[in-house]
Formats: structure tokens, C-alpha cells, sequence
């Protein structure tokens, strides 16, 4: 009776057998922090067996029946059991008290509310900022600790790792992960750890409409606060939510910390929010982690994809020309116009490779088929020819052998049946010939015709077949959308017109294929050294245009010179000799709602005043001459 009157009331079923009693006492003990002397063991475990107290048993008996029932279940707990067995042999009571006391704490770690605890800790320090301490350095001490063998041990070493990560902690994350009354630290606001300082100012407007009354937390200056949770709020509320269209749970979380920002205006309020803000940038952390890995997947895809058409398209010169641009594209740094450009590329490809498909699988069913029937007219023509000889013969024997000449009459009809029939054998086999012929013949003229489409097509794609540079049709679309652009924006746009110096010297020396290929060569290099958004389009034979957005006429003519001086460097080789290809440009600003046509007029003038004055030079027409 006088037991269970004692301790609070128990809210269990009641176990069976004795060592689970004695586990259960011990549990208990612990949960409801009960001193563990063995009087109260003896008590507590009477109350759980619904038992009275034996009052021979002495407490030192009970208990060491008690220790040997005892869980000994992992390295700690052994240990404990061990010592509080040698401490009751030796009827050392104390010893053994605390020897039970260890073993007991040991227990504690079951409890769902100290792993509660210990990963809570652990969640925050995390989060929290330590000298010498990377993110790397915790992640790669977490992983050597997680590798402990029984939970006994794990909840010491994750115990340990938070002592080392709180040790470290600077005083500004102390500050942050202990929430001290603001009154204790007067220089809160003015902490290091101000994360949002990469933020836009304040604008003293919005914080008028978001803000609550003046914050009345003494010691902090109220106007830092407010200062401060106007930065929060401008990040989690305009600057996060764009680069967050596509994950709507991180957007909404952003909201509602923002929300929770504004209505803010004690500084320890202002904190809990910040240790909520870092699980929030721990999130945004792994989503950006997992968008780099989905980017370089699809990169590798598209890599890989391009490595199999160009096997397949080996042959085919504009399409391997393409392929290069596209593969260019895809190993540069991702650029939004550069991706729109992959794009459209990559559906003149496919239309083309489709085509070429077509003619190729067509071309070939009809050798096939002409090839099938003329062996067939060969052989059924040499076997009646065949037939004929042999029965020409037979009637010849037959002949030489008659007596009489009644007995040649019949076998001269025969003969005459025979070379009639063979004739009309002939006549018939050529006639099927006669048709195959013109069946090839029509074939061939089919592939012509679907080859000649095939050039039309290429010819309307948008660009060049050599160098791989937009044509004239590209050049006019993408004129459109640079144009319209500018004009949107206000922005500026220069045209330059560029054309090669001396060409027909060096098509003379290096023939006509050397041409080409310094073309290649010169479209390459221009490529290389403009900026993502400027455009390259091959105007005519060695003469380009280069559209470059929001650049005045003199950075345009700078940036030409630039490319003038990339050609001396990246000289063009053929025939093992060094060749220096130059080029003249004139360069003009586009005036609002301008034609292309009017823009290159001016700057062919240019390029030609460039030719006049020597070559090898980029001149300006100003807009208003
Ligand atoms: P400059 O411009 O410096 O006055 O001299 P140029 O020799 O370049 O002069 P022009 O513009 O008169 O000559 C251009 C030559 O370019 C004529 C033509 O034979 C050659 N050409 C044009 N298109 C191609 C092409 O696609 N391939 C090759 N190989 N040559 C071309
Ligand atoms: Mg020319
Ligand atoms: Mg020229």
C-alpha cells in the first residue's frame, strides 16, 4: 500500500514475466526521475508485479537479483552491469548505487524525449555557424560518427559532436542558437551575422506599409530593427519567389516567413524566425544542389545524343557543321539566347536527317527492286535460250540423220516454231527491260528531284551551309526579335558589316576550298570571342554581318577591332604556311524603327571608307551625319 501511495500513478499494462518487470522498473525509474536507491527499486518493482515487498528479501538480495536480470545489451551497459556486479560482491553499497546510476542514464537514451533532444541540438548546430568548422568538415565528422555500432554508442558519440560544435560556436552564433533575452545582449542587431547585407536597401515606404508599431525591446535600436527586417522581408518576399516558380512548397515556406518577418518586432522574435531561416536556407541549399545535378544530366544527355547523330550523319558536311555548333552551345556556360539558338538547330537537323532518310531508304528499294527483276529476266531468258539451243540441236541431228526429204519438211516447221518462239521470248525480255529502264531511269530522276527539294529546304533553313553562321533568313528573324527588343527597352543596337580582305589573292593561292575553309576558320574565331548575345550571319560570299545588343557605335567599333586583333592571333593555316586573314568593317547604330536594309547601308558606306583608307580597319557612321 504505503508504495504505490508514494510514487505517481502509472499509466501501463502490466508486464509478465520478472525480467520484464525489472526492465520496466527501471524504465520507470528513470522517466520518473525516482532516485535509484535500491529501496525504491524494491518499491516501484512491488508496485509494477502488483506484488507485496517480501520482508525477508533483503534490499542488497533483491537488488542483486535485480542486476542479474539486468539488459546487458550493449557495450555501456555491460560495462555499468559489470561494475555494479563487482560492487555488490564486494558489498560496496555506494558503488553500487552509482554503478546503478550509470546504468540507469545509460537507459535514458531509449527515451524518445532525450533523442528528441540531442537531434533538435544537433539541428540547430547544424544550422549554426562554428570556427573551423565547414559544412564539409561537419558532414564528413557526422558520417564517421553515424557508423557507431549499437544506439548506446551513437547517442554518446552524437553527444560528443554536439559538445565539439558547441564549443566552436562563435559568440554570434551563440547569440543566435541560445535566444538570449535581447536586455542581456544590448549589440544583438549589430551582430556579424547579418546574412541579408547583400540585400537592396530599404525603402522607407514599404517599411511604413509592412512594419508593426516601433519595436519596444530594450537596448536594441528600434529603427536597426526595422531596417533589418525590411531587408528579410524584401529577400524572402521579392527577390526569393522568381527563383522559386518552379518548387511551390519552398515558395509558400518563403511566404510565410515573410509574413512571420513583418509582424515581427521584438528582437527575440526577429531570432526565432533567423533559426527557422537557416532550415529554410539549408532547404533552398539541397534544392539548388539536386537543379545542378539535374542540369548536368540533362547536358550529358544531350552530349551524348549529339555524339550518336553525328556517327550517323558522318557524311553529310552541313550536318556535321551543325552538330559542331550545337556541341559548342552545350559545352559552353548555359545562356538562355545560345539555348533558344541550340533549339532551333536541333529541328533543322531532325527535319533534314528525316529527309535525307526518306530519299536514302527510297533510293535503295529501287536498286534492290531493279536489281531482283533484271536477275530474274537474265535467268528465265538464258533458260529458254537454253531450251532453244537444245531442241535447235536435236532437230539438226534429226536432220542430218534423214533419208527422205518428206521426213525434213516437218522438222524445218518445227525449227522455224522454235526460233519464233525464241524470238518472241526476246522481244518479250526486252520489252521487260525496256521497262526496268525506265522504271530506273524515273527512280534516278526521283532522287534528283528529292535532292533538289532537299537543297531548297537547306537553302530556307536559317543558316549557312559552310560556315554555320545564320544566313540572310536567320539574319532578318533574329534582326526582328534583337530590334524589337531594343526598342522595348530603350536599349541600343549596332550593325556592323565585315568584309574580307583581298579574298580573290587568297582564293587564287589557296584555290577555292582554301577559301572555304578560311571562311570556316574566320566564323569560328568571330564566334568565339563575341559576346553570348551578339549574332554572327554570313551576308554574302566573304562578307558578314554582326548585330550586337545594347552597345553603342564606338564599343561596337572597339569590339571589331578586338576580333582584328584574335585573327592575328589565331592565325588560319593551309598548305602548312601561316595565313593572317584581315578583315574591314564599318559599324553603325540602328535608329529607332530603322529597316536592317537602311542600317547596313550606312555601314556598308563605312566599310568601304575602311577599304579606301587601307584595309584592315573599322569605321564608324554616325547616326546623323
Ligand atoms: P577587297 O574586299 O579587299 O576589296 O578584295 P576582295 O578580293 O575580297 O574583293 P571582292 O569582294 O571583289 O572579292 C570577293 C571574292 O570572294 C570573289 C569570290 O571569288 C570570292 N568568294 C565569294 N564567295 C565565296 C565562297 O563562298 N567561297 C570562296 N572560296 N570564295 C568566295
Ligand atoms: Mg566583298
Ligand atoms: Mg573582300
Amino acid at each position: 500500500m504505503r508504495q504505490t501511495q508514494e510514487f505517481p500513478p502509472l499509466n501501463m499494462s502490466t508486464p509478465s514475466n520478472p525480467s520484464e518487470i525489472a526492465r520496466e522498473t527501471l524504465r520507470q525509474l528513470a522517466l520518473r526521475r525516482i532516485a535509484p536507491t535500491p529501496d525504491n527499486y524494491r518499491k516501484l518493482y512491488h508496485e509494477i508485479a502488483g506484488t507485496r515487498p517480501d520482508d525477508d528479501a533483503l534490499p542488497e538480495a533483491f537488488v542483486r537479483k535485480l542486476a542479474r536480470r539486468l539488459p546487458r545489451d550493449s557495450a555501456e551497459r555491460q560495462r555499468h552491469g559489470h561494475q555494479l556486479d563487482q560492487a555488490l560482491a564486494d558489498g560496496r553499497d555506494k558503488a553500487a548505487e552509482a554503478a546503478l546510476e550509470r546504468y540507469l542514464d545509460s537507459l535514458k537514451l531509449g527515451e524518445p524525449q532525450a533523442w528528441n533532444e540531442l537531434i533538435g541540438n544537433l539541428l540547430r548546430q547544424w544550422e549554426a555557424r562554428q570556427t573551423g568548422w565547414t559544412p564539409a568538415r561537419k558532414r564528413e565528422a557526422l558520417d564517421r560518427v553515424l557508423g557507431a555500432a549499437d544506439p548506446a554508442a551513437l547517442y554518446t558519440r552524437l553527444q560528443g559532436l554536439l559538445k565539439s560544435w558547441t564549443q566552436a560556436m562563435t559568440d554570434a552564433d551563440a547569440l543566435a542558437v541560445e535566444v538570449p533575452d535581447a536586455a542581456d545582449e544590448p549589440d544583438a542587431s549589430a551582430s556579424p551575422r547579418a546574412d541579408a547585407s547583400t540585400a537592396r536597401p530599404a525603402t522607407p515606404a514599404r517599411t511604413a506599409a509592412a512594419a508593426p508599431p516601433p519595436a519596444s525591446t530594450p537596448g536594441v535600436d528600434s529603427a536597426t530593427i526595422d531596417a533589418l527586417r525590411e531587408l528579410v522581408t524584401i529577400s524572402l518576399g521579392e527577390a526569393l519567389p522568381p527563383l522559386l516558380e518552379e518548387q511551390p512548397p519552398l515558395r509558400e515556406t518563403a511566404a510565410t516567413l515573410c509574413a512571420e518577418a513583418a509582424s515581427r518586432s521584438e528582437a527575440a522574435g526577429l531570432r526565432e524566425v533567423g533559426t527557422r531561416l537557416r532550415a529554410f536556407a539549408h532547404e533552398l541549399e539541397l534544392a539548388a544542389a539536386d537543379e545542378a545535378e539535374i542540369r548536368a544530366g540533362m547536358l550529358e544527355l544531350l552530349r551524348m545524343l549529339l555524339r550518336n547523330i553525328d556517327e550517323l550523319v558522318l557524311d553529310d558536311r552541313w550536318l556535321a557543321g551543325q552538330i559542331e555548333m550545337l556541341r559548342e552551345i552545350v559545352d559552353s556556360r548555359p545562356d538562355p539566347r545560345k539555348i533558344d539558338d541550340a533549339g532551333r538547330r536541333l529541328k533543322e537537323l531532325i527535319h533534314k536527317q528525316g529527309q535525307l532518310k526518306h530519299t536514302l531508304a527510297q533510293s535503295q528499294r529501287h536498286l534492290r527492286d531493279m536489281l531482283a527483276g533484271f536477275v530474274d529476266q537474265l535467268a528465265r531468258f538464258s533458260e529458254s535460250t537454253g531450251a532453244y539451243h537444245d531442241r535447235i540441236g536435236q532437230c539438226a541431228q534429226r536432220i542430218a540423220q534423214a533419208n527422205d526429204i518428206t521426213e525434213i519438211g516437218p522438222l524445218l516447221d518445227e525449227v522455224m516454231t522454235e526460233t519464233r518462239s525464241i524470238q518472241d521470248e526476246a522481244r518479250r525480255s526486252r520489252d521487260e527491260l525496256i521497262v526496268a529502264r525506265g522504271e530506273a531511269t524515273a527512280a534516278q530522276e526521283r532522287v534528283v528531284t528529292l535532292q533538289n527539294e532537299l537543297e531548297e529546304a537547306s537553302r530556307l533553313m536559317r543558316h549557312d551551309q559552310l560556315t554555320g553562321a545564320l544566313n540572310r533568313r536567320g539574319l532578318d528573324e533574329m534582326f526582328q526579335t534583337e530590334s524589337a527588343r531594343a526598342q522595348r527597352r530603350g536599349t541600343r543596337l549596332a550593325v556592323a558589316l565585315l568584309d574580307i580582305d583581298h579574298f580573290k589573292k587568297l582564293n587564287d593561292s589557296l584555290g577555292h576550298k582554301g577559301g572555304d575553309d578560311a571562311l570556316v576558320h574566320l566564323a569560328k574565331v568571330v564566334r568565339q570571342h563575341l559576346r553570348p548575345q551578339d549574332v554572327l550571319a554570313r551576308y554574302g560570299g566573304e562578307e558578314f554581318v554582326i548585330l550586337l545588343p545594347e552597345t553603342g557605335d564606338t564599343d561596337a567599333q572597339q569590339a571589331l577591332v578586338r576580333l582584328q586583333r584574335e585573327l592575328t592571333r589565331e592565325f588560319f593555316m593551309a598548305e602548312m604556311q601561316k595565313i593572317v586573314i584581315t578583315f574591314s568593317a564599318g559599324v553603325t547604330r540602328l535608329a529607332e524603327g530603322e529597316s536592317l536594309e537602311s542600317a547596313l547601308k550606312r555601314a556598308d558606306g563605312a566599310m568601304y571608307q575602311a577599304k579606301q583608307a587601307g584595309r584592315n580597319r573599322v569605321m564608324v557612321a554616325p547616326l546623323h551625319d
